[in-house]
């Protein structure tokens, strides 16, 4: 039998980051992590300024950088109803978000996972991999079993973490409940290299015909991009050539540089998912709290489920290092913050899938309109802020379906 003061369950950046941190603050860590090499599983690779603020008060920033991480600082969008010069004309420079933040951070996401677990075991931390989590129950005395190394060892801890994604063992096992929504559009991502001629600093998003693109730079000719294209085209980029097929589908007249992304060769797996939001009402139970997807995730329209996961840490985290006795710690204010964050967040996925992934002739128009009405109304673009500065920043009155009418002009 084992006793540590927390045992997460789930190596992936939540995790790591929580150990590793926690760790640093002379707290005993057990971290257990089921694959033994983090593969790309097509997952984030970008982190909007306020999530580069959250690893800066983690003091996480000077290892992700060292790692490779790459700062992006302009953005263009494109569009089928306007000329590539007028998009660029209007783009918008990235480090103006958050202070002492040039812009985005970039960082491919086994690199990012494994900078991270390295750290917690760095710190102190007792990280594992290949581990096969048989149980993990919360209550007054938290419990994982797990198998390692052909052994099957019981660990005790004063706190069970849920850092384990999308599908949580954690989550299931605390009865605690997730809701998702209806899914909006297919989004698949692959990543390119070889990319030659496309600005390093430059992220673009561009909607033409039945297909709405999104490029991110890493850095060394290599980009991550993203596509969404209608829920009826299940199979547009199945089989054999599917990865050829889905970046020969970037070729847009209305963004002529991603003639250079066409060029490039895929460097990764080309995997589908359908976009759709899901929260949870408590990511915490007696004895477990949840972080992460494991608590619930964005669309990945926005790119922002490592910024929520980088809170979720900091939050928590903060609990945690303000106390020792942790039966007495409260985490309903990190469930409140988590709650009207996801809230927010749901809400600008929702406009922005509605404006950037629906297509045909009428969506073209909205598009159109919104990008005239606001030039003279800034007010229609501010879900934007929420995006890159933090869903935070804006008042209350742009989370309403008056303000959704507003942008969509219906
Ligand atoms: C298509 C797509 C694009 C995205 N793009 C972006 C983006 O650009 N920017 C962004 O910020 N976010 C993006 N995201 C979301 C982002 O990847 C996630 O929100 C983020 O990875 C969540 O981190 P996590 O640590 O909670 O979970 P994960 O990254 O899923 O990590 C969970 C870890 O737990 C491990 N695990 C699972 N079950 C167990 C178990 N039973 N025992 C032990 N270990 C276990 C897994 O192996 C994994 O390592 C995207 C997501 C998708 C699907």
């Amino acid at each position: 039998m084992q006793a540590y003061d927390l045992v997460i369950v789930g190596g992936g950046i939540g995790g790591s980051a929580l150990a590793t941190v926690m760790a640093e603050a002379g707290r005993s860590v057990l971290l257990l992590e089921a694959t033994d090499v983090y593969q790309d599983k097509v997952r984030g690779e970008w982190i909007a300024p306020w999530g580069v603020a959250e690893v800066q008060r983690l003091g996480l920033y000077d290892r992700l950088m060292a790692a490779g991480g790459h700062h992006i600082t302009r953005h263009v969008t494109y569009d089928e109803t306007r000329a590539p010069e007028d998009a660029e004309a209007t783009a918008l420079p990235l480090g103006i978000f958050r202070e002492g933040v040039p812009g985005p951070l970039c960082l491919r996401h086994p690199i990012h996972c494994q900078t991270l677990f390295d750290a917690a075991k760095a710190a102190g931390a007792t990280a594992l991999r290949g581990v096969n989590v048989m149980s993990a129950t919360g209550g007054p005395d938290p419990t994982v079993v797990y198998e390692h190394d052909g052994r099957t060892v019981e660990a005790h801890a004063r706190l069970l973490v849920g850092a384990d994604g999308r599908t949580s063992q954690v989550r299931e096992a605390a009865g605690i409940v997730l809701h998702q929504d209806k899914p909006h559009h297919w989004f698949a991502g692959l990543l390119v290299d070889g990319v030659e001629g496309w600005d390093p600093t430059l992220q673009a998003i561009g909607t033409e015909g039945d297909f709405g693109f999104l490029a991110f730079p890493q850095g060394e000719g290599r980009v991550r991009v993203y596509g969404g294209y209608p829920l009826d085209q299940a199979q547009r980029f199945k089989g054999p050539d599917g990865a050829r097929r889905f970046l020969d589908a970037f070729a847009m007249a209305c963004s002529p540089g991603n003639a250079a992304l066409v060029a490039g060769e895929p460097a990764g797996p080309l995997f589908s998912y359908f976009n759709a939001d899901s929260w949870t009402d408590e990511p915490f139970a007696p004895g477990v709290v949840l972080v992460g997807d494991a608590a619930g995730w964005n669309d990945p329209i926005l790119g922002l489920g490592l910024s929520i996961t980088y809170r979720d840490v900091r939050i928590v985290s903060d609990l945690l290092k303000a106390s020792d006795d942790w039966r007495a710690v409260d985490f309903s204010s990190y469930a409140q913050e988590r709650a009207e964050r996801m809230r927010r967040l749901r809400f600008i996925a929702g406009l922005q899938a509605a404006v950037d992934m629906e297509f045909g002739e009428a969506a073209a128009e909205r598009r159109r309109s919104l990008f005239e009405r606001g030039a003279a109304d800034p007010s229609l673009k501010a879900h934007g802020l929420g995006v890159m500065a933090g869903p935070e920043m804006l008042p209350p009155e742009m989370f309403t379906e008056e303000h959704r009418a507003r942008v969509l002009g219906g």
